[in-house]
């Protein structure tokens, strides 16, 4: 059995960046590389740079452009050297992956500062590549998880909506594919999937009320819980159940839409809630509970059909489902669980989704 719990330090509170030098300096941190993006370093850059010079620590920023690529990485680490003590990753999934690959590669610790509540990249030991068309390469475990993550409501407050909308997404389908995934009784197996349910299930109750309320102070207490359920829950189930439990038909069908161009600009969780509706249809689950998930995710101002995935009136011609649907299929997400369903059954499967 492997477990890869991270980080081992999580605090989630408002200003909570303002402790970074102080944990820094606990550390002995000295030599510090930021990995960061240009948007999501102005949302921190204040808080982060007053914390780094009050404790003279000495930093670096690399700003990330692109991909969460092995180009990028190494192209980072031609730049910026091997003397650094430890690699701050800012920003929202893949500016925090870009930053694992980075720290991995210069084998040092990494403490993460999420900019976005739209994954759980920030608390997981593992990193979606991609090549530099966009498409998804793999998810690559890395040896060091994250020593600390930062989850600053400050930051996050005035970050957008939609984001969030695909974190609520990405954290309700976890349970779904997980009981896919799931191949034994073990305590620590039922454990992963009690506890994506746990996460499933503040989404599903309280998600479209917090969505609402987002932007406003009143909504912390509300917000803070569906932010946990987020960022740091599904890095739980992954790093309790592993590889098995991490994703299913609903994140596979995510990676092959990157193979389109018409979804580049479409956020992870909105693929991935529109995936879940797919797996559902696939998986022959009733009529009922299908159309209960629509009302849900409709709720959560995620996409429903392909028109309110890619903005396109139709469904792409058969030869583009095809596609879609071997890619799915070729995933090592999907491998051996499905094997009565067939390319033409997906194809299926999506046309199925349209008529809800
Ligand atoms: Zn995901």
């Amino acid at each position: 059995m492997l477990t890869q719990l991270a980080p081992g330090y999580y605090l989630h509170k408002p200003d909570a960046v303002a402790d970074l030098g102080a944990l820094l300096s606990a550390s002995g941190y000295r030599k510090v590389l930021i990995v960061s993006g240009s948007r999501s370093y102005q949302a921190a850059q204040t808080a982060l740079e007053s914390t780094l010079n009050h404790y003279g620590i000495s930093w670096r920023l690399s700003r990330y452009q692109g991909e969460c690529s092995d180009e990028n990485c190494l192209q980072i680490v031609k730049e910026v050297g091997a003397d650094w003590n430890v690699v701050v990753g800012v920003g929202g999934g893949k500016v925090i992956d870009l930053s694992k690959l980075v720290a991995w590669e210069l084998t040092v610790p990494l403490i993460t500062v999420p900019t976005l509540i739209s994954t759980c990249a920030a608390t997981t030991s593992n990193a979606v590549v991609y090549d530099t068309a966009g498409r998804v390469k793999e998810s690559r475990v890395g040896k060091i998880a994250p020593q600390m993550t930062l989850v600053d409501d400050t930051i996050l407050r005035g970050s957008p909506k939609s984001y969030f909308a695909s974190g609520l997404g990405d954290t309700l389908v976890k349970p779904y594919e997980a009981m896919v995934g799931a191949t034994t009784n073990t305590l620590v197996e039922t454990s992963a999937l009690k506890l994506a349910q746990i996460a499933a299930d503040c989404v599903r109750d309280h998600g479209v009320e917090g969505l609402k309320a987002f932007a406003h102070e009143t909504s912390l207490p509300l917000v803070t819980d569906l932010t946990d359920a987020v960022v740091l829950m599904g890095s739980l189930v992954g790093g309790l159940g592993g590889a098995v439990l991490r994703g299913s038909v609903a994140h596979a069908f995510h990676n092959a839409l990157t193979m389109l161009p018409e979804v580049h600009d479409t956020l992870h969780g909105e693929k991935v809630a529109y995936g879940l509706l797919v797996q559902e249809v696939l998986l022959d689950r009733s009529k009922d509970s299908i159309h209960a998930l629509r009302d849900l995710l409709i709720g959560l101002e995620l996409p429903v059909s392909w028109a309110t995935l890619t903005r396109l009136p139709y469904l792409p011609d058969l030869s583009v489902l095809r596609k879609l649907a071997d890619w799915t299929l070729a995933s090592p997400l999907v491998k051996g669980r499905l094997n009565t369903i067939d390319a033409n059954r997906v194809v299926e499967a999506i046309r199925e989704v349209e008529d809800f």
